[in-house]
């Protein structure tokens, strides 16, 4: 069974990643949506318990997508990719500055595990402008979410926002 692994913090998860997610999930057997977190660093807007619940509601409805978890304390990705027959990672490219930098870790993911393989989807061009960060300086400055995550983890946003502000 071929695995597309879709990684990231998801500091919320937005729409962006979701529709690299859906389209992974028309192509592979199973995508795992694998949160990333590192205890021992920065300080998140969310908690990994919030950043879970919210990528699991985000996926609901689509049968072969999974969200899981991985502590980078226990390895990189690429050790994270072992449990995997077939491990795909599967990133999106928002514009050629996002190239270098997924390059480099798809090489250092291929030195480490070389059963790995990366494939990467061009963002949809509705989401080429929009991460996570753009997210969170919306909410913080209470403007409109929608169009920029789901629906459902819209209120979640909001709840966070106004305690950080
Ligand atoms: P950020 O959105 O801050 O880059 P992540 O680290 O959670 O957050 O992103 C994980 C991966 O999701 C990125 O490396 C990138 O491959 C992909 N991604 C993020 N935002 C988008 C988007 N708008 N369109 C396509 N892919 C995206």
């Amino acid at each position: 069974m071929t695995t597309a692994i879709c990684p990231g913090s998801f500091d919320p998860i937005t729409l962006g990643h979701v529709d690299i997610i859906c389209r992974a999930a028309e192509i592979f057997d199973e995508v795992v949506v694998c949160v990333m977190h590192n205890a021992a660093k920065k300080s998140p807007m969310f908690t990994l318990e919030e950043k879970l619940s919210m990528a699991r509601r985000a996926v609901e409805g689509y049968k072969n997508v999974r969200v899981d978890s991985y502590d980078t304390c226990d390895g990189l990705l690429a050790e994270y990719a072992k449990r995997f027959e077939h491990p795909v990672v599967v990133k999106g490219l928002r514009a050629a500055s996002d190239f270098d930098y997924e390059f480099q870790m798809n090489m250092i993911n291929k030195c480490l595990n070389p059963a790995v393989e990366t494939m990467f989807l061009t963002a949809s061009e509705r989401y080429t402008f929009l991460s996570s960060s753009i997210v969170r300086e919306v909410a913080q400055y209470g403007a409109e979410l929608k169009g920029l995550v789901p629906d459902a983890i819209i209120p979640d946003i909001e709840e966070k926002a106004k305690q950080w502000r």
